[in-house]
């Protein structure tokens, strides 16, 4: 059913197109700061801050129009009122829906390097666990309830922030401390592969090529 008006349908399907039942799964993401001095980590889509110990993830869908009201009201938007709208948000972490702490298990940790999502000052890596409800998909998945297992420094710094050399040096010498500070007992690697090989992500099957098919 189309629903006009309905809200975010910008379900990823890259994290998340089979449901997942058992055990906990390991990937790695990445995370905006907003600045270098006790500013925690923030979803890069979703703008819920992460603490130190398990995270639950909400959905955070805005009310949408209903099919009645999109008729009714065509010709003037302004005519809306509080009964046009319904609840939108899912039941938690749903399949069609977008919502849940997502993580890549094929180690390419996309949105980081292409510094894709939303502001702040910088993107941060890490590495998590995902448990509870999760569904998984061909590049990782998403998870209900989330725990940080270590986090990548030097941050990748948005380069309006950094003017030079000793600028960067600043920021990355704050943005650690408040780190250590915000998320204490969380280990932190210099080095991707070094934390992956300490917290080996979760083997998901990429979903098939047609190249892979071994049909010419
Ligand atoms: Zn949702
Ligand atoms: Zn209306």
């Amino acid at each position: 059913m189309f629903i006009p008006g309905m809200g975010r349908t910008n379900a990823d399907p890259n994290f998340g197109s089979r449901p997942f039942a058992a055990g906990a799964l390991t990937g790695i993401r990445a995370w905006q700061v907003q600045g270098t001095v006790n500013k925690p980590l923030e979803g890069l889509f979703h703008h819920q801050e992460w603490g130190p110990g398990v995270n639950v993830s909400f959905c955070d869908n805005k009310p949408a129009l209903k099919n009645a009201c999109w008729k009714d009201h065509e010709e003037d938007p302004r005519a809306h009122v509080d009964d046009c709208y319904f609840d939108n948000r899912c039941g938690g972490v749903e399949m069609k829906c977008g919502c849940g702490f997502w993580a890549y298990t094929n180690g390419r940790n996309d949105y980081y390097r292409g510094m894709i999502g939303q502001g702040g000052i910088a993107h941060v890596s890490g590495i998590i666990q995902g448990f509870g409800k999760c569904v998984v998909g061909p590049k990782g998945f998403r998870a209900e309830k989330a725990i940080i297992k270590c986090l990548i420094l030097p941050a990748r710094m948005h380069t309006r922030m950094v003017s030079d050399q000793t600028m960067e040096t600043v920021l990355q010498r704050q943005l650690r401390r408040s780190m250590d500070l915000l998320y204490p007992g969380i280990p932190i690697f210099s080095d991707e592969e070094i934390a992956m090989a300490e917290y080996p992500l979760t083997l998901t099957e990429e979903e098939e090529q047609p190249d892979e098919q071994g049909m010419g």
